[in-house]
């Protein structure tokens, strides 16, 4: 059983493993079968974003009911361990989460695990290659066939709260190699819709109504050509209107973050004015500028990703055949993509015919199913599972970690940094402090 309180979404989840045909712990032999997975999220329209009190509110008068529900799915039936997430998130919501789990944990006599939640987003393709079959969940056209990592594979977290870039070598082994440096492209992408929808188109998820309008026809409105060079990625492109986009970072060279805020400033200003103007002149921005703005908005944020990806790999797998200077030991021929984020289509096609343009065509790019790339339950219990039977386990004094590092290479020192880990029966030495009396 697995519980997620960490953000907004109150989510709960029974993993069962249908058939065993892994010799130690090679994870991707298993297959696993959703007994129960539900997700309540929080009621944030009011606000411009996640309201701290409201998400705790909602944790509290809802999870109780999904436990009752897993529960009697289960035939009341006690589970071999529990997980939680402790973190990294808002610690007062993750202490409800993290305290239920105890107390069923305890009271079932059975293990408790503490699971980084970044770490449970890293492994959700691992879990995607397992399950027998996604019931409740599996909408649209991904490709589950496809996604079969084994260690390493890069992955691009692409959410409201992320955007990270990182490299998957083992269980606990996850490399950063590229983050945001202010605010996550979710984030950019949402309050730029805001900026350029009409009336009419405005509605949450903003993400997805600004791809809506967008491209109303879908993938017959692309009309996307992928830069061929990095000089030509990091030219601005002409429109037909007196305004282009600039292209994020440019002027810092190869270096491996990401960066949204100037973007989404230049987009509101630009709005601004245009509203500026309206009232002087009585002239009103038309919806075919709204939606060139809007398509641009989408290309700048999804080459900005992309760029980083490239940049990495050129510098490690080497182009098209050319690798003969390179060490290719411990490389990886797959992408994850994963977040809210990844519903995106454009980003699909863009991302694509990026790695082609550029010569990594034998790069395979893979997206799990939207309903697990956004914050669920279920990815909690897979992580949990494969520490369990990788021979870990959590005390019961351990505390929610509001910020934790999923890299090893951190200050913190990374998951198995933080205090409270047995591995097989042996504690681990704490890099981290408890984070129980340290300010917010
Ligand atoms: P998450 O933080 O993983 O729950 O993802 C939520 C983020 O994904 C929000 O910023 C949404 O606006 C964004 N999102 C959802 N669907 C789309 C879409 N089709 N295109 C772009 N962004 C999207
Ligand atoms: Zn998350």
């Amino acid at each position: 059983m697995a519980i997620e309180t960490s953000c907004d979404d109150t989510s709960v989840a029974l993993l069962e493993i249908q058939a065993d045909n892994a010799s130690g712990t090679d994870h991707q032999k298993l297959r696993t079968n959703v007994a129960y997975h539900e997700r309540i999220t929080a009621n944030n329209t009011a606000y411009n974003g996640i309201h701290p009190l409201v998400a705790l509110h909602s944790h509290q008068t809802s999870l109780g009911g999904l436990v009752a529900d897993a529960l009697a799915k289960n035939n009341g039936a006690k589970p071999t361990f529990v997980s939680a997430t402790r973190g990294p998130g808002m610690r007062s919501n993750l202490t409800v989460g993290l305290s239920l789990a105890k107390g069923l944990a305890l009271a079932w006599g059975v293990p408790l695990l503490g699971v980084h939640h970044m770490q449970a987003h890293a492994l959700t393709p691992r879990l995607c290659s397992t399950l027998e079959s996604l019931p409740d969940l599996y909408q649209g056209p991904w490709e589950l066939a496809t996604l079969q990592p084994s260690f390493p594979y890069l992955s691009v977290l692409a959410s409201g709260g992320h955007t990270m870039l990182v490299k998957s070598t083992g269980l606990t082994d996850h490399q950063i190699l590229a983050t945001t440096n202010d605010i996550a492209i979710g984030d950019c992408i949402d309050k730029a819709a805001r900026a350029i929808l009409p009336a009419d188109a405005m509605k949450p998820p903003y993400g997805k109504a600004l791809e809506d309008f967008a491209f109303p026809n879908g993938p017959a409105d692309y009309n996307y050509t992928a830069p061929t060079t990095r000089g030509e990625e990091l030219t601005r492109r002409a429109t037909n209107w007196d305004w282009s986009l600039g292209v994020p970072l440019a002027e810092r060279g190869r270096r491996m973050a990401f960066s949204f805020s100037g973007l989404l400033t230049s987009i509101e200003r630009l709005m601004r004015q245009k509203a500026q103007n309206e009232n002087v002149v009585g002239t009103s921005v038309s919806i075919e500028e709204r939606r060139d703005l809007a398509r641009e908005t989408l290309r700048v944020c999804f080459e900005h990703l992309a760029s980083r990806i490239l940049l990495y790999l050129e510098d490690t797998v080497g182009r098209g055949a050319d690798k003969s200077a390179l060490d290719t030991t411990n490389q990886t021929d797959t992408i994850v993509v994963s977040g809210g984020v990844a519903s995106n289509r454009h980003l699909r096609h863009l991302l694509r015919a990026m790695l082609d343009a550029r010569g990594f065509s034998h790069i395979k790019v893979a997206f799990p199913p939207p309903s697990l790339c956004t914050d669920n339950a279920l990815m909690i219990a897979w992580a949990g599972m494969e520490m369990y039977t990788s021979g870990y386990q959590s005390t019961f004094d351990i505390t929610p970690i509001r910020k934790w590092s999923m890299d090893q290479r951190a200050e913190d020192g990374g998951i198995l940094g933080a205090a409270g880990w047995l591995h097989n029966g042996n504690m681990l030495p704490a890099v981290q402090k408890s984070q129980a009396i340290t300010r917010s």
